[in-house]
């Protein structure tokens, strides 16, 4: 396989999504889709930030073994739709924005898959642009900064890690880590 699968992983609100945006923008990349029971957010598309199932739905997925990995966290499922993943990376590279256990899920599945953790500059940072995002309540918004050291304990089980201080050097940074390692690839 000459393309990457290239998973990206990091605390609520380190801004992944941006990243990934930026990434996209240069093309060539195709972007998973994952699963989810959780509810809609304002502002959210449905079969673009999620396809947004119910439980029952989720769990007929998982018997049909329909899904890369999936994990259940912040008391919904979440997963990657296999199907779609595995065409795409005929093609093209493929990312996944997913979480920690998730991704070391696929890392078992497929040694090859590329680990990425996105790191915050300092935590008080994060609980910043955790605040600032303004869709959660107070409560749900310590979970996630709990959940924060749960995803950092495992960043070295990650190939990279990268720490989004400034974005568009965040986002250089992790554009040479998929150069070289597609690089490397063309001579394996
Ligand atoms: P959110 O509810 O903020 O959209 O996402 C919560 C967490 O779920 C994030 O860390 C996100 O990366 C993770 N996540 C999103 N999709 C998937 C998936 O398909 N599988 C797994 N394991 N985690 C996911």
């Amino acid at each position: 396989m000459k393309n990457l699968l290239i998973v990206l992983s990091g605390p609520s609100g380190v801004g992944k999504g941006t990243i990934i945006k930026k990434l996209l923008a240069k093309g060539g990349y195709a972007l998973s889709v994952s699963c989810t029971t959780r509810a809609m957010r304002a502002g959210e598309t449905e079969g673009k930030s999620y396809f947004f199932i119910s439980k029952e739905q989720f769990e007929n997925m998982i018997k049909e073994n329909g899904f890369l990995e999936y994990s259940n966290h912040f008391e919904n499922y979440y997963g990657t739709p296999r199907k779609f993943v595995e065409e795409q990376l005929e093609s093209r590279d493929v990312i996944l924005e997913i979480e920690v256990d998730g991704a070391l899920k696929v890392k078992q599945a497929y040694p090859e898959a590329l680990l990425i953790m996105v790191l915050p500059p300092d935590e008080n940072e994060l609980r910043n642009r955790l605040k600032k995002r303004g869709t959660e309540s107070p409560e749900k918004i310590e979970e996630r900064i709990k959940r924060t050291d749960y995803e950092l304990s495992k960043k070295s089980e990650y190939d990279y890690t990268v720490t989004n201080g400034e974005l568009n050097g965040c986002v250089a940074l992790i554009e040479n880590i998929l150069k070289k390692e597609k690089e490397a690839k063309k001579h394996d």
